[in-house]
């Protein structure tokens, strides 16, 4: 029988790639060294004991949404959750993007942002960022001020490149997009300032984070969305009825409980990230600034893949981003453990020198 042809549109389309090697040093996939607390687990098995596992879970996810609000000063109203954040941008784009719509991204950046635009039949515009990654605000303003996209996508700290936006660049862009500004920030608590302070009702400024990274949880997929009420009850009509299980949303409402640990988990990484960028400094490799749980750096004297071999050859395993766009000859670093981050530091070294 011949085989149905997938839709034009995406037929040129490649998938998301995160390949995974089985190696002593895991440090490419941006989530957290460390296994949740203990007490975490433990009162997680209680819990799942009395789920009411024959009955459909809470459709609006109640208890999650005031406990996620709790985070951030608001109202569980301005509040969506989902499956990962990736989940999150996805009902974004099926509300807001879709066919003869226009969707910025600032390159490079998060590759999902394009992709998913791109798989609800929207035009993705890529605009530029500077040779250093900085984002050149001029020309963010001029392209936003040319195509008037209905999305426009700001990755802070961006993935892959670690960089912070500041305060002044997300208002100043806020100001000029004529539809929403999705400021992406699930590397938001290793950085200083969050973009949850320009969230307000008659505005267009959402802000979406994750479990993934510092709440140790990616394992539990859950990522979620802090916006204007009105915004939230859209998504909430495009999303399908019942995504996020009972289990998911009694993990996420405990999680919370145990913030303390959270922070204590993000100071250590931060801690680290500043100390494996420090030693990079003394290495024949351009690093560049992070205020995220990675590091990207460009070996200047040898190819950034063959780089890239020569740590898998010694154990560890860092992303290989030397053969995207625009980032040729990079890598990057998820920060690790003390003990992992040296190992890496060890190879590094091994392979450069
Ligand atoms: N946004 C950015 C910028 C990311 O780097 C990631 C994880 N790679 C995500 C969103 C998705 O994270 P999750 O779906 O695990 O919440």
């Amino acid at each position: 029988m011949a085989r149905v042809e997938v839709r034009d549109d995406l037929s040129a389309l490649e998938g998301y790639h995160s390949p995974q090697v089985d190696v002593a040093v895991r440090l490419n996939t941006n989530d957290s060294p460390f296994a949740p607390p203990e007490a975490f687990r433990l009162a997680l098995a209680e819990l799942t004991r009395d789920i009411d596992w024959n009955r459909y879970p809470d459709r609006g996810a109640a208890r999650l949404r005031e406990a996620i609000a709790s985070l951030h000063g608001v109202d569980a109203a301005n509040v969506f959750a989902a499956n990962g954040s990736n989940e999150v941008l996805q009902t974004l784009l099926l509300t807001f993007a879709g066919p003869g719509r226009r969707v910025v991204s600032f390159e490079p950046t998060y590759q999902l942002h394009g992709h998913i635009a791109r798989l609800t039949g929207a035009t993705v515009v890529e605009v530029e960022r500077a040779d250093d990654f900085a984002l050149d605000v001029e020309a963010a303003v001029g392209a936003v001020t040319t195509h008037q996209p209905h999305v426009t996508f700001l990755c802070s700290p961006n993935n892959p490149t670690g960089l912070v936006e500041t305060p002044d660049t997300v208002r100043r862009l806020a100001g000029v997009v004529p539809g929403l500004l999705v400021v992406d920030e699930a590397y938001g608590q290793f950085a200083d300032w969050s973009a949850d302070e320009l969230v307000n009702e008659d505005g267009n400024v959402v802000v979406v984070r994750t479990f993934s990274k510092t709440w140790s949880m990616a394992a539990a997929r859950l990522g979620y969305l802090i916006g204007p009420r009105w915004l939230v009850s859209e998504l909430d009509k495009v999303v399908l009825p019942y995504h996020l299980d009972a289990f998911k949303q009694a993990a996420g409402v405990l999680a919370v409980g145990f913030r303390a640990e959270m922070e204590e988990r993000v100071a250590a990484v931060v801690s680290e990230r500043e100390r494996v960028s420090s030693r990079l400094r003394g290495l024949p490799v351009r690093a560049y600034p992070s205020g995220a749980n990675f590091v990207l750096f460009r070996p200047t004297d040898r190819s950034g893949h063959d780089t890239w071999r020569g740590l898998l050859d010694l154990g560890v395993l860092v992303r290989d981003c030397s053969g995207w766009p625009r980032l040729a000859d990079c890598l990057r670093v998820t920060i690790g453990t003390n003990d992992e981050n040296d190992a890496f530091l060890r190879a590094l070294e091994e392979v450069l020198t």
